[in-house]
């Protein structure tokens, strides 16, 4: 009993606390119900998720299968299908050092 409005995120090129591209990752309701701890306690998982959900997509360039959401609110024009597959297998290499 879940859906896609549970979870919520927030993405930038630069986060002046963390002084570098950050990610946000919350629960969508107040309070919570705990999705983001899971997902942070599981994020190798999560990320090698992602990377074969895009990775094998047979989209060209993007698409709600994959990159594109209903909640985006840049209203999906920043999402790069590709960039994303270089990214997350970047950070999956980064996870297993
Ligand atoms: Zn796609």
């Amino acid at each position: 009993m879940n859906d896609r409005w549970d979870i919520g995120g927030l993405s930038t090129q630069f986060f002046p606390e963390t002084g570098r591209p950050t990610v946000f990752i919350y629960d969508g309701y107040e309070g919570g119900v705990g999705y983001s701890e899971v997902g942070f306690n599981r994020l190798g998982e999560m990320i090698k998720s992602a990377y074969k959900t895009v990775s094998r997509c047979r989209c060209v360039s993007g698409c709600p299968s994959c990159i594109y959401s209903p909640k985006c609110g840049n209203s999906n024009d920043y999402l790069d299908k590709t960039a994303t597959v270089l990214l997350s297998h970047r950070m999956l290499k980064e996870l297993s050092r």
